[in-house]
Order: structure tokens, then sequence, then C-alpha cells
């Protein structure tokens, strides 16, 4: 995500960092080489100058200036205005109490609508909310189709009746006011490039169904283009937000910072991969401290709170206060992790990891899912007993394992070694020390 703006931006703090005093000429270069970064992300060149000119007054300031850390105040005034530019505070998606609540989603054709309408019905339904999706994209042959297999994965009803799409999504509404359906999401057409055909028929649609959000799917690996069409979106639909698309990608940035300026609307949700559990709600300032390589603690924590099973890992606490964290628990752990995702994605969302090359992403690579699977496998190849007590694993037993999981017996030694390592930890952490590095705070925007 944002890689190349991380690094052209990360490349401007060393060099500010370099220094002790700053003088404005400093200031005013460091200005310049942000501005070349922004401008290569295809930022639009308003949207730009807009934050330039902000974070120069400030970082100008007295207050920043003569301060023992000049450069550290500097990056936290960047920080601070990406965040702004970003959207500012995070605007929770809501929904009137109205039954059903109509959301349309728009956008152009391959910015991700479809994907996007039905992560938005599972991310609904696991709030408790009964979606409905309804297919009134005709245009392609396979739209209706395509959300009709989304919908059979996370279990949503998914209506299409009719011949033309505003009867179809007129149709979808009642539809859910007679099953009960408490939401309805209607995914419309897109064309590639806006054209006036397309607009004039999701105004119709929105004439119709009167949404209560009308959504526009926006591609974070575009740059201003985006904008653009967001523009003529606004104008013919009140757009009432975004859902920021495909950040898991090549994400350039220019899409990303300037939606919100330009247009004045929040964007409710990222999506950050193809999956349908890949939607997250959109943080200005998470995203703004993830684009600067500070790292995206808090979304980790929640996204951990999300998929790991509390009860899990409150039993292996105890079992550890007992004296008995076995082998088995050590599995349950990794299977709880592995539930997270790749571990790769995980690091890039710690501080100081962005996404460039650098040492930790390279050892994050080194422990992939094949080890973990492999971890896996080992474990699953001892008795019971050798789980519950891997200090009776002797050399022979070691070559046994090795060979029913088909791995080598430095493989298996190394697995105890890291089960040691992890029981150590957890030792540690559970006798009131302090939690390892990997759960400290990075420095928030307001510290
Ligand atoms: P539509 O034409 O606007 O309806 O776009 P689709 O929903 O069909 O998506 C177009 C392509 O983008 C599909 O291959 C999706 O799997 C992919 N896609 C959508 N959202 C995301 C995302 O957040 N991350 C990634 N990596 N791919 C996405
Ligand atoms: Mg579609």
């Amino acid at each position: 995500m944002f890689d190349t703006l991380t690094e052209r931006l990360d490349g401007v703090f060393k060099k500010l960092r370099s220094r002790g005093k700053l003088h404005p000429k400093q200031v005013d270069n460091a200005v310049g080489d942000m501005r070349t970064a922004l401008l290569e992300a295809d930022v639009a060149v308003d949207v730009a100058d807009g934050f330039l000119e902000r974070v120069r007054a400030r970082a100008l300031s007295e207050e920043v200036m003569r301060s023992l850390t000049p450069a550290q105040q500097v990056i936290k005034v960047v920080n601070e205005e990406l965040t702004t530019t970003l959207g500012g505070a995070n605007r929770p998606f809501t929904l009137p109490p109205t039954k059903p609540a109509v959301v349309m989603l728009a956008g152009v054709q391959g910015s991700g609508k479809t994907t996007a309408c039905a992560k938005l019905a599972a991310n609904l339904k696991s709030k408790g909310r009964r979606p409905l999706l309804v297919a009134a994209d005709l245009e392609r042959p396979a739209a209706v189709e395509q959300l009709r297999t989304l919908g059979r994965e996370i279990g949503v009803p998914v209506a299409s009746e009719g011949k033309d799409p505003i009867k179809v999504a007129r149709n979808g509404v009642k539809e859910a006011e007679r099953s009960g359906a408490d939401v309805v999401i209607v995914d419309t057409a897109g064309r590639l490039h806006v054209d006036t055909e397309m607009m004039r028929q999701a105004r119709k649609i929105r004439d119709v169904i009167r949404p209560h959000h009308v959504l526009m799917a926006c591609d974070a690996m575009t740059g201003q283009d985006a904008v653009v069409q967001a523009r003529a979106f606004m104008r013919e639909v009140d757009t009432t937000g975004f859902i920021l698309t495909k950040l898991d990608g090549d994400a350039r940035g220019g899409a990303a910072l300037s939606i919100t300026a330009v247009t004045g609307k929040p964007v409710f949700f990222a999506g950050v991969g193809e999956k349908l559990e890949d939607l997250e709600p959109f943080h200005p300032d998470r995203m703004a401290s993830r684009i600067l390589g500070m790292g995206d603690v808090l979304t980790l924590i929640e996204k951990a709170q999300d998929t790991v099973d509390a009860d899990k890992a409150r039993e292996s606490a105890e079992q550890l206060l007992k004296g008995r964290f076995t082998l088995e628990d050590f599995l349950g752990q990794l299977r709880e992790m592995r539930k997270l995702g790749p571990i790769q994605d995980l690091l890039k969302m710690l501080p100081g990891v962005p996404g460039g090359k650098n040492v930790l992403k390279e050892a994050a690579g080194a422990i992939d899912e094949a080890e973990m699977r492999r971890a896996e496998a080992v474990i699953l190849s001892m008795t019971p007993e050798e789980r519950r007590e891997p200090a009776i694993i002797s050399g022979s037993r070691r070559l046994r394992i090795a060979n029913g999981s088909g791995v080598t017996t430095a493989d298996v030694n190394g697995l105890l070694k890291d089960f040691e390592g992890a029981r150590k930890m957890m030792r540690q952490m559970m006798g009131g020390k302090r939690m390892p590095g990997m759960l400290k705070m990075p420095p928030g925007p307001k510290s």
C-alpha cells in the first residue's frame, strides 16, 4: 500500500532528521520534495498544494523551529495535516432505522462495486442486520451471476427481478419489504468511462429507490482520474461517501489522498483484498500513519480481537498459569494466528515496517504460510503425551516425528526451540513484566 509514496516521504524525513536545528530553507526544501512525491503519486495539485501550505506554515512557526526536536515536530505536523486531508476523524457508516434502509453502489466498471456490495452485506450481516442484495447491473451479462455467487458465499439473498435496471432496483426494494430484510444494497452498472447514459441510469435508479446512502466505489490504484469521476458522480447522484477499493494492491495514493479533499465526502470503508471479509472501516489518522511508515497497530489489534478466539486465548493463559502450556496450546496459537492472514500483511501494519525493502520485511517473507503448515504437521505427528511433555522427546522420537511429518529432524528441533521461546515469552508476560515491543503503541499523531 502506497509503497512508493511512503519511501519517498521517508527519504524527506531522513534528510530532516539528519540535522539538529532546522533552517527555514530546509523546511522549504522538504516541502518541495514532498510536493514532487505527492504529484508523482498523482495527488490532485490543489490538494497537494493546500496540504503543503498548511504544513509549511505550521513547520515555520516559532513553536516548531525553536523546539529541541524540530524534525520530529515537522513530521508530527505532516501526520496531522495528512489526517485532515484524508478526512479528519473516522466517520462511522450508519443506517437510519427505516426498514428497509436503502444503499446504492455506483462507480465505473472494474472499480470493485459488485465486490463492495457483497463485502458490505457481509459486514452488516455480521452486525446482526438482515441484508438483501439487488443485482441491477444488466449491462454486463455475467454481473448478475457474479453477485449471486457472492451472495451464496456469505448467505445473503440476491434479488434481480425485471428486464430493466430501474425496475430491478424498485422490485428489489419491494422484495426487501416483503421478506423483512432491513437493508437493501443495490449494485448498479458501470462503464469504462463515466458516460452520460450511465449517469442518467444511475440517477433514475436513485430517483426511484430514494437511497439513504449512495456509495461510490473508488479504485485506490488510480490517481486523479478517479477524482474527476467522483466529481461527475457527485453532481448526478449526490454521493454520500466512498468505499476505497484495492488498497491492498499497488495503490499509488493519488485517489486516496485527493478524494475527500476534493468532494468533501468521507471514505467510509477501505477494501483491502479480494476476499469478502477484506473490508475495514476507514480511519484517516491510521491511514496517515501507514502512509508515513508509522504502522497501524490499532487496526492490527482490532483485527486480532475480531478474529482470534478470546476463549482459546484465555485457555492458553490459564494453562500457562498452572505451568502447563503445552505444544497443544502452541498449536492452537499457531492456528489462531493463521486466521489473521499472511504474516507479511500483519507486519506491514507494524511501525517501522513500510512496504519498502527492509530487513524486517524480508524476515517476514521467511515465516510464510508453508512454515506455519509445517509446524502444524510436526505437532500433529507427536503423540498426545509428547505434546503435553515435550521434555520426553528424545533423539529417536525426533526422528520418528520428522519422518511422520515429512520434515528433517532439524525442523523438529527448530520447532521445539520456537515453542520454548514462546513459553518463555508468555511466562514473562504473565509475570507482569513489560509486554514485548510488538504491542507497544507507536507515537500517535497527538503525542
Ligand atoms: P465492478 O465492475 O465495479 O463491479 O468491479 P468488481 O467488483 O467486479 O471487481 C473488479 C475486480 O477487482 C475483481 O477481480 C475483484 O476481485 C477485484 N477487487 C475488488 N475489490 C478489491 C480489493 O479491495 N482488493 C483487491 N485486491 N481486489 C479487489
Ligand atoms: Mg459489477
